[in-house]
């Protein structure tokens, strides 16, 4: 018998943080027959997070080339994918989120005749420029889908707004949230020293992490000019800055950290490490989605450095305040939270507001019904949904 054929397809570092979950529960149900390709868009900082999840690619399509544009990358995704499906299309293809990746590969797989599958689907900031471009990636997606696995039920209502019939919504948690927890984060040592001694010391540790587009040439600069300005009034603070290795991110942090030495810039950190910096942070500063979800999860403050957010669920709760990218704003909203304890202590209390940690079984089992997969073969994965109790996720 010929099993049903589930390509998990992704290439960047967040991608590969939400689908490595689920790429193990999938390998773990004996009906369905489960690959994975990587597009190659974050090369070592996707690698990365498969080596720590025991995860080999089938297929690598290395697409990145030095200085490609966004159109290039995107069109050499989309070429590579349908030679890859062109001989025998998979039953259904994963995508996750909204990258070019994502987007490229939903359109793929449809024009191939496989099922879309959208994993952490509904997400929706209502502004078509921010962010950019994946707001714009994420809408794609959604007409082609014929099951969202909604992370919230924020997410899930976005999605019955814009017309999707509510029996091809699952709301399941967010894997990233199964990603953090299945990372011993707690025993993690660093690679680089210099991070391993400020965790170990005694300063009040900001993470800062910034990349965003739509805040290249200008807004990226404000806010890691802030952080610096207002470290430099406080000797008990310091910053610790994972620099992206875009080129231009890069560029555009160390222009703004210049030479002060309370922003200490670093490489990216393995997920797990990184895991361990935030679980060590008085507050976290940042323009990132998945870091907007993991912090209220470890109890960490989130001032989030964007004008919109499609994740107003920490907002909404009191773990997040959206503060924009103004210098002022920034370096004032940053300097109250470091000087009343109190506060961050209330920012600090909302913890289960993205998931249980449960969400990759949740989207297994919706997964094998939707390609008739039998129950016998559900109930062989940890996690089953008949056995959760958090009130917030259906299945
Ligand atoms: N992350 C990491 N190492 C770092 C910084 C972040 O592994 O040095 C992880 C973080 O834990 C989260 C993910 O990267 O899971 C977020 O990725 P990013 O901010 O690049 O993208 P976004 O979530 O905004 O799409």
């Amino acid at each position: 018998m010929t099993l049903p054929w589930i390509d998990v397809v992704y290439g960047t570092r967040p991608e590969a943080v939400k689908c490595a979950p689920l790429v193990v529960e999938l390998r773990r149900r004996d009906g369905i027959r489960t690959t994975v390709t990587v597009t190659g868009q974050h090369r070592e900082m996707a690698d990365e997070v498969n080596a720590s999840f025991g995860i080999r690619p089938d297929a690598d399509l290395d697409v990145l080339r030095h200085g490609a544009t966004l159109a290039q990358t995107s069109s050499a995704i989309f070429s590579a994918l349908s030679r890859r499906w062109s001989g025998t299309a998979p039953d259904a293809v994963v995508v996750q989120g909204d990258t070019a990746s994502a987007a490229l590969a939903a359109v793929a797989a449809y024009y191939a005749g496989a099922r879309v599958i959208h994993l952490e689907a509904g997400l929706r900031s209502g502004n078509l420029l921010s962010p950019f471009p994946e707001e714009g990636n994420r809408r794609l997606i959604a007409p082609l889908a014929s099951l969202h696995l909604a992370p919230t039920e924020s997410a899930a209502a976005n999605l019955r707004t814009e017309g999707v019939a509510t029996e091809n919504i699952v709301v399941t948690g967010n894997t990233g949230i199964d990603a953090l927890r299945q990372q011993a984060v707690c025993s993690q040592h660093f690679d680089d020293p210099v991070v391993e001694d400020i965790v170990n010391g005694w300063h009040r540790v900001v993470v800062v992490t910034v990349h965003r587009r739509e805040s290249w040439g200008g807004p990226l600069s404000h806010v890691v000019e802030a952080v610096a300005e207002t470290l430099a009034h406080r000797p008990g603070v310091i910053a610790v800055l994972p620099a992206h290795p875009n080129p231009q991110v890069r560029a555009e942090v160390r222009a703004a950290v210049g030479d002060n030495d309370r922003v200490v810039v670093c490489e990216p950190l393995p997920h797990a490490q990184f895991g361990r910096l935030l679980s060590r942070a008085y507050c976290v500063v940042t323009d990132s989605g998945g870091v907007q979800e993991e912090a209220p999860a470890l109890g960490v403050p989130v001032l989030v450095v964007r004008e919109t957010t499609e994740r107003d669920e920490g907002v909404a709760a009191g773990a997040a305040r959206l503060i924009g990218t103004q210098r002022e704003i920034v370096a004032a909203e940053l300097a109250a939270l470091l000087d009343d304890e109190d506060a961050r202590e209330r920012m600090a209390g909302a913890r289960s507001l993205y998931g249980d940690g449960y969400a990759a079984p949740r989207a297994a089992d919706a997964i094998e019904r939707l390609l008739g997969v039998t129950a016998s073969a559900t109930l062989m994965g940890r996690g089953d949904s008949s056995e959760l109790t958090s009130t917030s996720v259906s299945a």
